[in-house]
């Protein structure tokens, strides 16, 4: 009898029964309750669900509310299901002005001042090459120059880098450097390749980032820090050539504030004893980009919301199906559910997670993240690291069963991986994959709403948004009834990371 009940018992985890009619609870989703969810997450009453606003946490009650009616338990250490997190939202100045000898720059014409105010300040411009410091090289673009109390001038980047990767990545510590020198502004000069009104519009906004991260300086008075687009009129080349060039600096308007916003995360506790202790990471973000301005894309007066009905309340409805699914035939392992906030201001709330998580990182076997920018072609569903982490047979299986097919890797030129929360948890070692809305390629299809106004709940495909909810629930039980873990594929860029986390097993 003993040896016939461990047969059963093995067999059980592939086919959980629910009470009613024998087949697991995503079958059984359905799809006017996908829909509503949608409806709701993507409705202008949210204003685009911006982080630090109060449509994002509107959203977020709303997710926390569908967990606590399907019965999720909370994390270890929360009291509820949201683990908060505090933003420092930093924005430009209205009115700001240089004045080099002679030649006026203007705010948001040849000017574009990121961050502190300054009252009509007259001092002396120096110029300071890159405005970098490297102690381990000894390389300090500030020797023999007495900075105090004056604005300096950089080149863009640092002397190894001049790509725009290195140019963004430098900035804050610029800055910071130039602070430590006793300067009182930064002004790098524009010599980037892509055009000044793109760049301007790109930081002329709202800019939220962690607020323990941007720390440091926060406390202390901000140096002004900013970009000019330079005039033919030589003043550049007289401080590189040491001459003496007066300037006059007004900035105005400059806010920094802390907001609060929160990841929404539950737990489902497997039911395999042996397996209950591994976890399953399933995220979604929740948050789009706002309204207005800070949407970042053209809108108009009669409608100025990014509804994000697709980026990525598609991804959020098909988290909240999966928990419900999950919840009522629960897997073998543990299982938790987590909508991140942050995203679209730089995968913020899965970075937070990845760096405080409830349930250790090594515990953790595998993330599936849902996201995307929309959908061209419903008859897929379309993988983004596809081939890299041994649940390709699974993600199929979870797919297919809903009639349609997986589209592997699209738009590579895209960088997708990258770009979304999984990367926050592969770049610790989790392998992870991300699970798009059926999408062949970046084509015009997908740009009419990526980040638009008009991604809003009337335009969406029901029907597959139905199929897609049930997809992820189905392939999430698939990867997280396996006996196997998945494991990044042999010289995989985060493989290295993935042995670290796990210990070489
Ligand atoms: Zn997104």
């Amino acid at each position: 009898m003993k040896s016939l009940c461990l047969i059963l018992l093995a067999a059980i985890p592939f086919f959980t029964f629910s009470q009613d009619n024998g087949t697991p609870a995503e079958f059984q989703l359905e799809k006017s309750e996908t829909e509503a969810h949608l409806r709701f997450l993507a409705s202008d009453e949210l204003q685009g669900r911006r982080t630090g606003e109060m449509g994002n946490n509107i959203a977020a009650r709303y997710i926390a509310t569908q967990f606590e009616a399907f019965g999720l338990q909370t994390a270890p250490g929360l009291d509820g299901y949201f683990q908060p997190i505090a933003f420092e939202a930093v924005t430009p100045p209205r009115n700001a002005s240089l004045s080099l000898n002679k030649t006026t720059y203007t705010q948001g014409d040849n000017l574009l001042i990121l961050t502190g105010n300054a009252d009509n300040l007259k001092t002396e411009a120096v110029f300071v090459n890159f405005g970098w410091v490297d102690k381990e090289s000894g390389h300090d673009d500030y020797q023999g120059l007495d900075v105090k109390g004056k604005i300096v001038f950089s080149l863009p980047g640092t002397p190894d880098g001049q790509d725009p990767m290195s140019v963004f990545n430098s900035m804050k510590q610029k800055r910071k450097l130039a602070q430590e020198k006793g300067a009182v502004a930064l002004i790098e000069l524009y010599r980037l390749q892509f055009p000044w009104p793109f760049f301007r519009s790109f930081f002329d906004k709202e800019n939220l980032s962690l607020a323990g991260e941007a720390g440091e300086n926060s406390s202390k008075q901000d140096i002004v820090y900013g970009w000019v687009k330079e005039e033919k009129d030589g003043n550049v080349q007289q401080m590189q050539e040491g001459k003496k060039v007066k300037a006059s600096l007004m900035s105005k308007g400059f806010t920094r504030r802390v907001v609060y916003s929160q990841n929404v995360i539950g737990i489902i506790e497997g039911i395999d004893p042996e397996l209950r202790d591994e976890y399953l990471l399933l995220t979604a973000h929740y948050d789009h980009v706002g309204t207005g301005k800070n949407g970042g894309g053209p809108y108009t007066p009669q409608d100025s919301i990014f509804n994000g009905a697709r980026d990525n309340g598609m991804g959020t409805v098909a988290l909240i199906s999966a928990a419900k699914a999950l919840s009522i035939d629960r897997p073998r392992r543990s299982v938790i559910v987590l909508a991140v906030t942050g995203e679209e201001l730089g995968l913020l709330g899965s970075k937070y997670y990845s760096e405080h998580p409830l349930i250790p990182l090594n515990k953790t076997i595998f993330n599936l993240n849902s996201d995307g920018a929309g959908y061209n072609d419903v008859s897929y569903v379309s993988v983004v690291g596809f081939g890299r982490t041994g649940t390709d047979a699974l993600v199929e299986a979870g797919v297919n069963i809903f009639g349609m097919d997986v589209f592997p890797n699209p738009a590579p030129e895209q960088n997708l991986y990258d770009r979304s929360d999984n990367v926050s948890f592969a770049s610790k070692g989790v392998p992870a994959i991300q699970f798009v809305p059926g999408t062949t390629g970046f084509d015009e299809a997908i740009s009419k709403y990526y980040h638009q106004v008009t991604d809003n709940p009337d335009t969406i495909d029901y029907d597959y948004l139905h199929k897609f909810c049930q997809a992820f629930a189905r392939t999430a039980r698939l990867i997280a009834n396996e006996n196997g873990r998945p494991q990044w594929a042999k010289g995989d860029k985060y493989e290295k990371a993935g042995m670290e986390l796990y210990g070489d097993e």
